[in-house]
């Protein structure tokens, strides 16, 4: 398939390739059992372009039930052949980059060149831990001659994987791979805005060779197929990527069958900039770290932390940068893409007119856009608020747009104390050219990750995940790996 072909016949006609439009249950696309369904729609534009599947609870048991009856056989499957079947997986998502980015794009609305590396993440997940499958071991335990005392890793079983809007494929791929590796079958759930690369992932890996039901993708609502799946007694363990309450809610359904969960929520993570910094290197990290994917993502360098004697010369070059950012439909290639959905547009809104009725006025931007192309479309202006008091609600809060606050420190100890102002502990970035002041903020500032000179440095062999209200456990490496294991201790009388 020509991509950019299809990107141009898309964009002056509206007319699309087949896309899909079903469940992915027991390896078929199957209807959903209240025959309801729902709209996914271009974010560039702000309408509507496909319909698919809205599940409910019968379509989330057929989907639980089909990863159960293929649990058994699955999970006694040869490791390295688990390993083979995700490394080929890896290979053909990468033959089918361009038209996974191309739908990505679409769906999320993302500019195409970040939905090209979250495409090429992903294909990194089932590479890696493809590689990780058949590398998982037990221990032996010293118990005396006349004893024999060993473990096995087990799969916990069923997993569920609530996946959110901002990183669909990488966000499931991350989730699914070391499950799958682990020997766990699947259930996962997309967000209602961005359905399509999981159903595609679905059936991707079918071809790859998965056995049929292993791993099974259901579309709809939270509230109906979300909610359904998180609280299915036969789920083991849920994997969940979204909102603060969001999370809450799944922790509490998982403890009525003492699922396991991972929450990976919110931040509002600190990028700090300590004066002998690299500036012009720190403000290019400041524009990556808030402004990819327009400021949606968890990690999000949302608050920019900047030593008093650095503060005008590095505001002077993110300004700089910040204008030479291309509003515009994903699919073009912006540099600044729309946000997700409206209504998502309407929460940003409303976080920044609060905060300019309350006394503050950003430097840069502060209002809603639209793409200068078609003048259609949910965008937010790159927008900053400089000098915020640490109590404000916008460097408290996640507002998961476009938005940097920006807090002055007097030097890299009350730095890290601002660093530490918010109940969010997910990531942390520190700018600074003097090692030992790098490596003290690292160990002293609440985190899961920290990134030094390069903010989002690393890939999927870094643990990641948050502490406090960012929630607990990791994704990624090989820690991730235990999510889906479970040990069996055994003690034998030998003797
Ligand atoms: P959300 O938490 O409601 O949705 C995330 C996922 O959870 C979606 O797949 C959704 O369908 C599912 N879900 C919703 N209700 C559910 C339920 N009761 N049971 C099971 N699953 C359920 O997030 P949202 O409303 O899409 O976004 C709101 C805010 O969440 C954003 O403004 C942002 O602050 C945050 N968010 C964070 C991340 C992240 O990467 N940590 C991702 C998306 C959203």
């Amino acid at each position: 398939m020509n991509i950019d072909a299809t990107i141009g016949t898309y964009l002056t006609t509206g007319a699309l390739p087949e896309l899909p439009a079903d469940h992915f249950i027991a390896g078929a696309w199957t209807a959903p059992a209240a025959n309801q369904r729902m709209e996914t729609f271009d974010a560039g534009l702000g309408k509507p372009f496909h319909d698919f599947a809205a599940g409910n609870a019968e379509d989330v048991d057929r989907a639980v039930t089909s990863a159960h009856e293929a649990q058994a056989a699955w999970g006694r499957t040869k490791a390295s052949a688990r390993g083979a079947i995700l490394s080929r997986a890896a290979a053909l998502l990468r033959e089918e980059a361009a038209w996974f980015a191309f739908v990505e794009s679409l769906d999320s609305g993302k500019p195409l060149q970040e939905a090209e590396g979250d495409v090429a993440g992903a294909a990194r997940a089932f590479e890696y831990y493809g590689g990780a499958a058949d590398k998982i071991e037990g221990d032996t335990f010293p118990i005396g001659d006349a004893y024999l005392g060993y473990s096995e890793p087990e799969p916990v079983g069923v997993t569920a994987h609530i996946i959110p809007w901002n990183f669909p494929i990488s966000t499931a791929a991350r989730g699914i791979a070391p499950a799958l590796a682990a020997g766990c079958t699947v259930v996962a759930k997309p967000a209602e805005t961005t359905p399509l690369t999981m159903l595609m992932l679905g059936e991707l890996l079918v071809r790859a060779g998965l056995p049929a039901g292993v791993c099974n993708v259901v579309t709809g609502t939270g509230a109906d197929a979300g909610a359904a799946l998180v609280s299915h007694p036969r789920v083991r363990h849920i994997t969940f990527t979204g909102s603060v309450p969001t999370g809450q809610g799944v922790m509490q359904a998982a403890s009525r069958h003492v699922a396991s969960v991972v929450l990976e929520l919110g931040g509002k993570s600190p990028l700090v900039v300590l004066a002998d910094a690299a500036l012009d290197q720190a403000a290019d990290g400041v524009i990556g770290a808030i402004y990819e994917n327009a400021g949606q993502v968890c990690s999000a360098g949302s608050r920019l932390i900047v030593e008093r004697g650095a503060h005008d010369a590095l505001l002077e070059r993110v300004l700089a940068r910040v204008a030479a950012l291309r509003m515009g439909h994903g699919l073009r290639r912006s540099t600044l893409g729309p946000l997700n959905s409206e209504p998502h547009l309407q929460r940003v809104t409303a976080k920044v007119d609060a905060a300019k009725a309350r006394g503050l006025a950003p430097i840069a931007g502060g209002s809603t856009a639209a793409d200068p192309e078609t003048g259609s479309g949910w965008f937010f202006e790159p927008t900053i608020f400089d000098d915020v008091p640490s109590d404000d609600p916008v460097v408290q809060d996640e507002i998961f747009g476009p938005v940097l606050a920006v807090q002055i420190a007097e030097d890299a100890e009350d730095a890290t104390r601002l660093a530490n102002c918010t109940d969010y502990a997910l990531v942390a970035g520190i700018y600074t050219n003097n090692f030992s002041a790098a490596h003290r903020m690292a160990r002293d500032i609440d985190a899961g990750q920290v990134f030094i000179n390069e903010y989002f440095a690393g890939g999927i062999e870094v643990p990641f995940g948050g502490n406090r209200m960012s929630g607990f456990g990791r994704e990624k490496g090989l820690a991730a790996m235990h999510n889906y294991l479970r040990v069996k201790s055994i003690a034998a009388k030998i003797g």
